[in-house]
């Protein structure tokens, strides 16, 4: 048996349409559209590619994107001072600040100045705490695309073993509550569990598989469970170009669905941003 493949551009364009579609009811009715602001401190490539690529999805959507670069040695002052005038901008109804930011900004300091409903990638303690709450509609992009690609499968999670390699702020703690809202038992693996030599243990266990670690080839194909829904979050240059943390070709003939990378959760991470960008217009109307 060969898995399915999860094909996250194919998944990432159905979602957009169906937002260009939120988008156009929202116009016709509201006579206005979301305004979406990205802050990046100081430009590299890797940003302004990735600035671009969301800029263009945002286009298609119908969302207003501005990008504001400020320069590279700003301090935490002016950024947070920036942050609370677009606070206070009714014509903005979405700020994000783009990661990695320089060493003198405290992100989480300046995450926490962002108004709740205008945080659209949920990094705000309050949105944090109301995502353990289960009251927010604001999720973390990463964790959105991964459950759209759990959920694109068809799969009922309600009792079914989800084990998360990997337990960071931005992905596997966030999508363990997302896990356990669908009513998956959730297994989250770390540093200490291979540590331990129980990573393999955890991992034979898994109906779905999401690893999120950063080591390509963490997880090899004999280490899946037969019939396993895998989802590979990792982004790791090699000699072949970029891999993931699953070694693809084994895991492939273990699994029943596998997410490829590049093309897998990547593409529908940035159109969840989009979709955030819309529930908080949605939520200041
Ligand atoms: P972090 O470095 O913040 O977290 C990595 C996690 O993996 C930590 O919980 C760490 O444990 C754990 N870990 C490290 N080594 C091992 C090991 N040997 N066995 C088990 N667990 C281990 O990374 P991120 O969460 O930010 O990103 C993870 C990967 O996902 C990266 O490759 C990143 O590029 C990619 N990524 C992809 C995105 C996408 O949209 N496609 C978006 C975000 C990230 P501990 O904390 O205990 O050390």
């Amino acid at each position: 048996m060969s898995a399915r493949v999860l094909n996250g551009k194919i998944l990432a364009s159905k979602v957009k349409d169906s937002l260009k579609s939120e988008v156009e009811k929202l116009k016709k009715e509201f006579n206005k559209v979301p305004k979406m602001v990205n802050i990046v401190i100081g430009q590299d490539h890797g940003t302004c590619a990735y600035a671009k690529s969301q800029e263009k999805v945002a286009e298609y959507i119908g969302i207003n994107y501005e990008l504001k670069t400020i320069p590279a040695d700003v301090r935490q002052e002016k950024l947070e001072d920036l942050v609370c005038a677009l606070n206070n901008d009714a014509g903005v109804n979405g700020i994000m600040i783009h990661k990695p930011v320089p060493d003198q900004i405290n992100y989480n300091l300046v995450a926490n100045h962002i108004d709740i409903i205008k945080d659209l990638e949920g990094i705000n303690i309050a949105n944090i705490g109301k995502m353990v709450l289960g009251e927010t509609k604001i999720v973390p992009c990463t964790p959105a695309s991964i459950m759209e690609h759990i959920k694109s499968t068809g799969v009922n999670l309600r009792g079914k073993e989800a084990v998360i390699v990997g337990s960071s702020s931005i992905v596997g703690k966030p999508l363990c509550l997302l896990l356990l809202r669908e009513f998956a038992t959730v297994t989250v693996c770390h540093i200490g569990t291979s540590e331990a030599g129980k990573l393999e243990g955890h991992v034979k266990n898994a109906d779905i598989l999401i690893v999120a670690v950063g080591i390509a080839s963490l997880i090899k194909g004999d280490m899946i469970k037969k019939g396993a829904i895998v989802i590979d979050v990792g982004i790791n240059r090699s000699e072949n170009g970029i891999v993931g943390d699953v070694e693809y070709d084994s895991a492939k003939e273990k699994a029943s669905y596998i997410t490829p990378v590049p093309g897998g959760v990547g593409p529908v991470t940035v159109v969840m941003l989009m979709k955030n960008a819309i529930e908080a217009f949605k939520a200041q109307l």
